[in-house]
């Protein structure tokens, strides 16, 4: 099994999670000039006092419901490589995901997986069904995965053939034999290539 990817295929995913990093970090930029700046215009308008406190309980109210919650996870994600060291059982991941799709909502819809840095440092992610995201979740003990900064999901590799795997911009299940992201129109085929 290859270590690491193609230098041309890393460069292409790594350049991808740039575009949406930066991407990110001018929305989330515009986002916080947005809130001084209605905050401003309302202390200002309404002649209030910089010194009162309530000031700043009305600004945090306001935006508290308005974070964009996803954007940390993309602003403080890296870039590297790790191994699956452990991956929720596949049964009951079909069990949970069926009941979900049944719209049993009561069973707690989780699906944990371990990786291990080449570093030897290890993490846990659980993923939580949110729609049909979690219809995407392929990764079982013993992959070999690249996560890119600036993507939401590692990206699995080498992928053979007939088999299913996570597309690690926007979590999908993508097919070996399609090669493309039927959701975002990524390509994989040089990785499949491998
Ligand atoms: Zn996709």
């Amino acid at each position: 099994m290859k270590n690491k990817l193609d230098p041309k295929i890393e460069a292409r995913f790594i350049a991808l999670g740039n575009k949406r990093y930066y991407r990110t970090l001018v929305l989330t930029a515009v986002w916080i000039l947005l809130v001084i700046a209605s905050f401003l215009v309302f202390v200002i308008s309404t002649e209030r006092s910089f010194a009162d406190l309530g000031n700043y309980l009305i600004l945090l109210l306001c935006i508290v419901p308005f974070f964009p919650f996803s954007a940390h996870k993309i602003l403080l994600s890296k870039s590297f490589y790790a191994s699956v060291s452990h991956a929720t059982d596949d049964a009951l991941y079909d069990e949970l995901r069926k009941a979900y799709m049944s719209n049993r909502f009561d069973v707690e819809n989780v699906r944990s997986v371990t990786f291990e840095k080449d570093s030897g440092e290890k993490f846990t992610i659980s993923y939580k069904i949110k729609g049909y995201i979690m219809d995407g979740l392929h990764y079982d003990e013993g992959d070999r995965v690249f996560f890119v900064r600036g993507l939401k999901y590692p990206l699995k590799f080498p992928i053979t053939e007939g088999e299913e795997f996570t597309c690690p911009a926007c979590g999908h299940t993508v097919s070996a034999e399609d090669a493309v992201c039927k959701s975002c129109r990524l390509d994989f085929s040089d990785i499949l290539k491998i």
